[in-house]
């Protein structure tokens, strides 16, 4: 399977594509492996977890440059990418211990009774993940699974290919064994043929269009299946903000990893009272954006990661135009070797149009006017998915009630394209099932086992 830097359109590594009969091999080396493991002490499997934080830190330019070669993003936010991922790492350091400890939840002497609750790992799970940031949303299915006893068939995105076999690499260095940490290179065939073996669960980031293929082949099977999918995240500004601070949260919420993050900020609700000002200064801060070579220091755009993304944009580019939008920046490829698309702003746009309806996952926004809070709630409920949602006020009152109204896995007030290991990562609707993060993310790679138990 080639490697595409997508910035420049050449080939950067061939890498080997795991055949069926591979996959179906690497299977059975994970069940054999998985038993052992689950032997081993939980403090010897979080210091496997320690040692792969040592590597990270060890070898942490040469990840993030991987990182920006093979995803096009920009290299100051590979290395951030890469800093987010040992923050959540010493969070599962800390937590997992508490979490996964055995709990005696009744005890009567009179009857002799006790009862208990034991986490057993799930057994052998596969990990499918997405490419738009490899080291979290890997890590936030591969670390706590492991600590749990789990073995992981860890299947990279192909488009981060290197970046998964960067992680294997360490875990391996790290102790974690070679049969209990498994990576299976391919692309979605290559996930379809390891959705085909027995495994006790999947893990699934990426598009809602696979994860509905996803549930529907582990349906029948009883196993656990979560999916972390896309969104079309809102935000709503009322008119007692701070417009400069407002703008320049809300426009890096949107344009931040060139807009290909699941929370990116997709559609922006503006009280008609500060519209015009605020989309003024918005577009003056996103003109501000150097777009260009991911490597340069200095870049903030960087590239479209898959190819056929442009031509989202450009249909939802045309859509809008042909339904009234207000074109105020951008609106096109940029004619270049690799993948490249201007960023772009639009106002005066509606909910007729493709831009504020479907996940456009690129460096494209579109601006609405609204009169009032009511509005603004039933537009930002008007979506098949539900990730995230804020809204920017000084009044925190209103902020709650706003919130409270809005159907999303995580709110925010003040703040937006943020995700914190001590919360639970979820989704409402098309964005999916289960969590992962927060101590509920790290139990979720266990069986609850109820104990009765009676004297004699
Ligand atoms: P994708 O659905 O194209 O691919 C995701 C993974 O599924 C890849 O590893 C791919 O090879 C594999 N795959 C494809 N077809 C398959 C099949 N039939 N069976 C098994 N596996 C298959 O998604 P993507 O382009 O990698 O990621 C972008 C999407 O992911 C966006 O929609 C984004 O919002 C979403 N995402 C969500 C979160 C979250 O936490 N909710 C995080 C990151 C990305």
């Amino acid at each position: 399977m080639k490697v595409t830097n997508p910035a420049t359109g050449t080939v950067i590594a061939d890498v080997a594509a795991d055949t069926r009969a591979a996959v179906r091999r690497k299977y059975a080396t994970a069940r054999a492996g998985q038993l052992a493991w689950a032997r081993v002490p939980i403090r010897k499997r979080l210091a496997t977890i320690a040692a792969f934080r040592e590597r990270i830190v060890a070898m942490h330019e040469t990840l993030a440059r991987t990182l920006t070669h093979e995803v096009g993003k920009p290299i100051r936010q590979s290395r951030n990418e890469l800093n987010g991922l040992l923050t959540r790492i010493d969070f599962f350091l800390a937590e997992s211990l508490g979490s996964l400890r055995e709990e005696k939840v009744f005890a009567d002497a009179t009857q002799k009774l006790e009862e208990r609750i034991t986490h057993e790992p799930l057994g052998v799970v596969a990990n499918i993940s997405a490419w738009n940031y490899p080291y979290f949303v890997g890590s936030n299915v591969f670390v706590p699974a492991l600590v749990a006893g789990n073995a992981v068939l860890y299947k990279p995105s192909e488009y981060a290919s290197l970046t998964g076999l960067h992680i294997a690499e360490m875990l391996h260095e790290a102790g974690v064994p070679k049969d209990v940490f498994v990576p299976v290179i391919g692309d979605g065939a290559t996930g379809a043929a390891l959705l085909r073996q027995p495994v006790d669960g999947v893990f699934f980031t990426g598009s809602y269009a696979t994860g509905a293929r996803i549930a529907a082949a582990a349906g029948r099977r009883m196993i656990k299946v979560q999916l972390e999918l896309g969104g079309k995240d809102p935000i709503y500004v009322c008119e007692d903000v701070d417009v400069k601070a407002a703008v320049a949260g809300v426009a890096d919420g949107a344009f931040y990893n060139t807009g290909q993050s699941c929370c990116s900020v997709e559609r922006i609700y503006v009280h008609a009272s500060i519209y015009d000002a605020f989309v003024a200064a918005f577009v003056d801060e996103v003109r501000g954006y150097k777009l260009g070579d991911p490597m340069d220091e200095s870049t903030y755009i960087g590239a479209i990661t898959r190819r056929p993304q442009l031509g989202v944009l450009k249909k939802q580019v045309a859509d809008a135009r042909k339904k009234g939008a207000k074109l105020l920046l951008g609106g096109a490829a940029v004619k270049d070797k690799g993948n490249w698309f201007q960023p772009t702003v639009f106002a005066d746009v509606n909910h007729s149009m493709a831009l504020m309806k479907d996940e456009s996952f690129g460096p494209i926004i579109g601006i609405q006017r609204v009169n009032d809070d009511d509005t603004a709630v039933d537009l930002m409920n008007d979506t098949e998915y539900g990730l995230t949602a804020g809204v920017y006020t000084r009044d925190e009152k209103r902020a709650r009630k706003i919130l409270a109204r809005v159907h999303a896995g995580s709110v925010y007030w003040n703040c937006c394209d943020r995700v914190s290991p001590r919360l639970p990562w979820s989704g409402v609707g098309h964005s999916g099932i289960g969590l992962t993060l927060s101590t509920y993310g790290i139990q979720t790679f266990t069986r609850p086992k109820a104990w009765h138990l009676r004297g004699a």
